[in-house]
């Protein structure tokens, strides 16, 4: 048999699954004699080649809809100030990650992740990836149902499930029933978001959206989904993507590319000969989009309790940190933190009474629970310090920027997303950004610079679009002066309370073209 590529040949000659119980034997080998296979398969267990040459991986582990204990937050620091240079990123779909460690350490991190109810299985590779999810489910004042169960129930009959284990590419889920899109709905393959019909609650359902270098918004599927019913959608979205899904070229198969070649009724009809018959109509419950943003002190469904959203520069935090947080979040809540797919962490159960006591504590000076409009809406991927593909630095060099369009900007008075990417794979999500930013190199003079793509007006939520893409690129010396003169076009051109997304709209992409223009490189 012949495979389009050697990815299908792999997946075909032995599951990914596999791996898990291979770990040992590999941790034995210098990486130069490990089967490339076998490198891949490795994503099955959650463990990414970070920097192959020198030996060390991220794992990767899945936190669906961003539930995390105290204990496990323990846990995680522990694990990271053993074997991760004390430091964790939280990822913008609500997993942690541990970078720097070898296969040897892998040995003992995944058993003592398993033993708090942890997992990094399948937190990478061809396969259902972690479930995105409200951050405030079971205590969101807004939500129209507690999704826990339901994402719960999903994540449990993917997690491991050899029937999917071997899809074209990765498949995202998301489940939220908050009306801010706290679930980012339409940048994922399958999204439920909270929907009625008739006075009953339940859900209504996207297919197809993604990212990276051609990004797709999810097509809305004609289903009201009942509570009970979502699991058997997936399941039924991912057998069709399974079974009917490209393997050809592997920037081709993703599922975004199977949804628009088909349409959106075609899908339907594929998920209904599985499914049954399912309900339409049903109207969609929705208002302004959050950004996934949970700042501040909020009351929460229970009388009494308060959550407190906390912002983590970049997603960057240190291991004795994350203890710390876990530790106020003993002695002021009931043990119960979340993370966010803005990369950010949520504090749950304070008792109005503690919430003053718990905001003395030193740790909110560098973990603000009001950051800038810049410095806190801000997001960018892991860059050139941990990344093989990146071409850049990302993570500081965006903190850079948005710390000086916080000085520079103190009238802005709203939240202004700049998020910054190191290459087009998109991991930062610039489509969906007010100012994405791409990164790259090029020749400047006699020097090979950072240089950046521009794109302006993405969002998502109610009416969502992707930012227009900007011609030409800026060298990273002239890249604070060119989207400060983007914020200041946006400071005098806009409207009453308009958001940068719809003064770009209503300006249109040329407006902008030609600020950059003043700035991009020949
Ligand atoms: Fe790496 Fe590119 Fe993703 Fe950044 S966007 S983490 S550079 S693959």
């Amino acid at each position: 048999m012949t495979f389009a590529n050697r990815n299908e040949q792999w997946k075909h000659d032995k599951d990914g699954l596999e791996i898990i119980k291979e770990i040992p034997a590999l941790a034995d080998k210098a990486f130069k004699d490990i089967d490339p296979g076998d490198v891949e398969r490795l994503k099955w267990a959650g463990i990414y080649a970070q920097r192959p040459r020198d030996g060390h991986f991220l794992v990767r582990v899945k936190l669906p809809s961003g539930q995390l204990t105290a204990e496990q937050a323990e846990v995680l620091a522990n694990l990271a100030a053993e074997y991760g240079k004390g430091e964790i990123q939280i990822t913008i779909r609500q997993a942690v990650q541990i970078h720097n460690i070898t296969l040897r350490d892998a040995c003992d991190i995944l058993p003592r992740l398993k033993a708090v109810g942890l997992s990094s299985v399948e937190a990478c590779g061809d396969v259902p990836r972690t479930i995105l999810g409200n951050p405030l489910a079971g205590v969101d004042a807004e939500e129209l149902l507690d999704t826990r169960p339901i994402v719960e129930e999903v994540f449990q009959f993917f997690l491991g499930n050899r029937a999917f284990s071997n899809l074209p590419r990765k498949f995202k889920i998301s489940i939220s029933a908050n009306p801010h899109d706290a679930g980012f709905a339409r940048i994922n393959d399958i999204a439920f978001v909270p929907a009625k019909r008739e006075g009953e609650v339940g859900f209504a359902a996207y297919v197809g959206g993604g990212l990276s270098a051609e990004p797709y918004l999810a097509k809305r599927l004609p289903f009201f989904i009942r509570p009970e019913e979502v699991k058997a959608v997936a399941i039924a979205v991912a057998t069709l993507f399974r079974d009917e899904g490209y393997r050809e070229k592997r920037n081709h198969c993703r599922l975004k590319y199977l949804v628009a070649d088909l349409g959106a009724e075609a899908v339907a009809a594929k998920v209904e000969a599985q499914t049954g018959a399912l309900l339409r109509g049903g109207e969609e419950v929705t208002a302004p989009w959050n950004y996934g943003r949970f700042y501040g002190v909020h009351a929460q469904k229970q009388a009494g309790l308060s959550y407190v959203g906390v912002h983590v520069t970049n997603g960057h935090i240190a291991a004795e940190d994350l203890k710390a947080f876990a530790a106020l979040a003993k002695r002021y809540g009931q043990g119960r933190l979340r993370t966010t797919n803005s990369q950010n962490l949520v504090l749950l159960d304070i008792p109005e009474s503690a919430v003053e006591a718990l905001l003395q504590q030193e740790i909110f000076k560098a973990y603000p629970t009001e950051p800038g409009f810049f410095t806190g809406y801000a997001s960018s991927c892991t860059g050139n310090a941990y990344c093989n593909f990146a071409p850049i630095e990302t993570k500081h060099r965006l903190h850079a920027l948005t710390a000086a369009l916080d000085a520079a900007f103190p009238e802005v008075g709203q939240p202004l997303r700049v998020n910054l990417t190191g290459c087009f794979h998109a991991c930062a999500q610039p489509q969906v950004a007010d100012i994405g930013l791409t990164g790259g190199r090029a020749r400047v003079g006699e020097e090979t610079v950072p240089v950046y793509t521009v794109m302006v007006g993405g969002h998502l939520g109610k009416d969502a679009a992707f930012a227009a893409p900007l011609a030409g690129r800026v060298a990273d010396a002239k890249l604070d002066a060119c989207v400060k003169a983007l914020v200041q076009q946006y400071l005098d051109l806009r409207e009453a309370g308009e958001p940068f997304h719809a003064t770009v709209a209503r300006t249109g992409r040329d407006a902008w073209q030609s600020v950059v223009d003043q700035y991009a490189i020949g």
